[in-house]
């Protein structure tokens, strides 16, 4: 009798996707193995999204049942808007995944790609009512563009996936409240990049108050002159694209299974 618990990898889609979702699942199955190996994941749960480029009604998404080590390019699943999926699999999305990630990408055609973890400090920081504080160079540069959204529960109902979008306004980090995080990108590694400073911020902060000592903080001043500065370098470009590049080496090093 096999033992069911064991998941065999679904059958290589490369070749039979266009190339652009190719390259997408392939990016998308970076971003899971790194957050692994970071440890952003809450086991099979959580979720990352990704807008094909090709076909951009239509998103790529972790099916909830794997684990983030074992996620592969060829086990993410197609779906749209409406509910719709277009990838054979033995798992589905998780229903308030699927609710938010396609109401982001449906109402902000300028983003492409959501990620949504809640990582032990972001938890700690969504339940603290001071928000991001301004402790470090990377929250200095969050200062101030960090959207926030009420806990409702779980967030299955349609009409919560556009209150985040309003709530997010034009910024690209979001911390919700008793819950975790979410950012967005223009891109896979702007996403990424965002996840990856946000979560730093938490963690730092985490830290920084359990010391119970006086706290020097970033003056206003001085984090909105470190923003100029970063805009100044990169004028406006999205980031992560040298990160990415690093991250996907690590894939291929701790495990190249990622790209089948
Ligand atoms: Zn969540």
């Amino acid at each position: 009798m096999p033992d069911s618990s064991l998941f065999h990898q679904p059958e290589s889609l490369e070749g039979k996707v266009s190339d652009a979702e190719w390259q997408t699942r392939v990016d998308m199955a970076v971003c899971y193995r790194i957050a692994y190996h970071f440890g952003w994941n809450d086991t099979i749960h959580n979720h990352l999204s990704a807008r094909l480029p090709d076909d951009p009604e239509k998103f790529v998404m972790n099916p909830q049942g794997l684990g983030w080590h074992e996620m592969t390019a060829s086990s993410l699943i197609k779906s749209d808007y409406a509910g719709k999926d277009y990838t054979k699999s033995e798992f589905r999305l998780a229903p308030a995944g699927r609710n938010f990630h396609s109401a982001i990408l449906k109402l902000r055609p300028d983003l492409n790609c959501v990620f949504h973890i809640h990582p032990l400090s972001s938890v700690v920081v969504s339940a603290t009512r001071d928000g991001l504080l301004p402790l470090d160079q990377n929250s200095a540069m969050l200062y101030g563009r960090v959207s926030y959204h009420d806990y409702e529960g779980l967030a299955d109902e349609a009409e919560e996936g556009p209150r985040i979008v309003e709530h997010l306004g034009d910024n690209q980090h979001m911390i919700m409240w008793n819950h975790g995080l979410l950012t967005v990108g223009r891109t896979v590694a702007e996403a990424m990049a965002n996840m990856n400073a946000l979560a730093r911020c938490c963690d730092n902060q985490m830290h920084v108050l359990s010391l119970n000592r006086p706290i020097e903080m970033v003056p206003e001043e001085i984090c909105k002159k470190a923003q100029d500065q970063i805009y100044q370098r990169y004028q406006g470009a999205p980031g992560g694209t040298l990160e990415f590049k690093a991250y996907r080496r690590l894939a291929e090093k701790l495990d190249p299974s990622y790209r089948t």
